[in-house]
């Protein structure tokens, strides 16, 4: 039975006179244990529901249009709160101020499924992916040895990951992994090892390598580093020689090190076709190849295209010989290090767009710089930005619409 914390007004659950009070029985025929049950029954476009109303119960059909939220808002659908203090995670480098919702640490298998975010995995949420048949999940491995994963999850204990990554594949489960890249914990012999591990196991269908992301606010945290340019390069290295493994073992190249670990390396970034049927353009895994697809197009218009530092050579090259002007951001709310344009300030934009010449008078912003409110990571949105900087502001998700 689910019990319900609110109706979302004006919604199909509304609309139909469903109240607080109700308790969800089934949903077409299916009984409702949790609320990743009803999503999974509740896909369509109507949807039959058995409830109770105090002790009687009820039976009502809803009806929505494509894409409308039913409007039921479950009383267990807070995300679980992480329990582990990992030796480089973003919450903790956040400086202080930033909004509170950016500084919860959530990981909740349910959300992992439904929004593709990386989960940590124990055996609860092995056991619950198992019983509800969550794939493909996404999954933090770091390393398959479990006194380093304890020291990377910060946890002060081991953290053994293979038997439960094995049970989720015995059980038809599905999973993209990510290695997170540690210099001196889970490099060079360990990827190997790691890498060794995971390709054993049919249900890991993807391993992504990144490094980490540090920030200046790391006072009182773990010391760590990133990886120097020959690490990076070996990193590299490394991952090819698993790819070329992966093709005789599976067909397919498998693992896929970061846009950023290639940058790093100073190498050049891999054709579009390196990253096959890779979907972690999210973790920054094959966006740069991507973005380079365009090249060659026309680019009308005119503007000041800005970015992080990482993306801004490439950009730089496909616009050149139009009237766009990139500038590579920098990061001065985070840090120096943080390259990407998802992680930029408004205030950091503000301050680079007001040191340039008043004729370049259109701004255009990367729209992942802006979360679901619109908002910058210091609450910033376009229209502060274009009052601030005196310019029209143009928020883009895909460079083809400056073509
Ligand atoms: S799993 Fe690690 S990185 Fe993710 S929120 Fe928890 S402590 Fe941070």
């Amino acid at each position: 039975m689910l019990e319900i914390l609110s109706i979302t007004p004006g919604s199909p659950a509304s609309a139909t006179g469903f109240r607080n009070i109700d308790k969800l029985i089934s949903c077409n025929g299916s009984p409702l244990n949790d609320w990743i049950d009803f999503l999974y029954s509740a896909s369509g476009f109507f949807i039959d529901l058995v409830f109770t109303r105090g002790t009687v119960i009820r039976r009502l059909t809803i009806r929505r249009n494509p894409s409308t939220d039913w409007g039921f808002v479950f009383q267990d659908q807070q995300p679980a709160l992480c329990r582990n203090k990992c030796i480089f995670c973003f919450v903790d480098q956040l400086p202080h101020g930033v909004r509170p919702s950016l500084r919860v640490k959530d990981d909740d298998i349910r959300y992992s499924f439904i929004q593709g975010t990386y989960v940590t995995l124990d055996t609860d949420d092995t056991e619950y992916a198992i019983c509800k048949h969550l794939t493909p999940l996404h999954i933090s491995v770091h390393t398959t040895d479990p006194s380093i994963r304890g020291i990377i999850l910060g946890t002060r204990r081991d953290e053994p990951v293979l038997h439960m990554l094995e049970k989720l594949s015995e059980a038809g489960i599905e999973m993209e992994t990510q290695l997170v890249v540690v210099p001196g914990l889970n490099d060079e012999e360990e990827l190997d090892k790691t890498l060794d591990d995971l390709l054993t196991i049919p249900g890991v269908i993807s391993v992504g390598v990144v490094p980490v992301g540090l920030t200046k606010y790391r006072d009182g945290l773990h010391e760590i580093r990133r990886s120097s340019g020959e690490e990076a390069r070996r990193v590299v290295n490394q991952c090819n020689l698993w790819r070329r493994k992966a093709v005789i073992n599976r067909g397919y190249t498998w693992v896929y090190p970061s846009d950023e670990f290639f940058i790093m390396a100073g190498l050049d970034i891999p054709p579009a076709s390196y990253y096959e049927t890779c979907t972690l353009r999210e973790n920054g895994i094959g966006l740069l190849a991507e973005l380079m697809e365009t090249s060659g197009k026309e680019f009308t218009g005119n503007g000041i295209v800005c970015t992080g530092s990482l993306a801004a050579p490439f950009l730089r090259r496909i616009l050149n010989g139009s009237d766009y002007h990139v500038i590579a951001v920098e990061n001065t709310f985070l840090g120096p290090d943080i390259g990407a344009a998802g992680l930029l300030s408004g205030e950091d934009i503000v301050r680079s767009v007001k040191k340039l010449p008043d004729s370049y008078n259109t701004v255009i912003l990367p729209g992942v710089m802006f979360n679901h409110d619109n908002l910058t990571l210091d609450d910033f949105t376009p229209d502060r930005i274009s009052q601030l900087t005196g310019r029209e502001v143009f928020v883009i998700r895909d460079l083809e619409e400056l073509a």
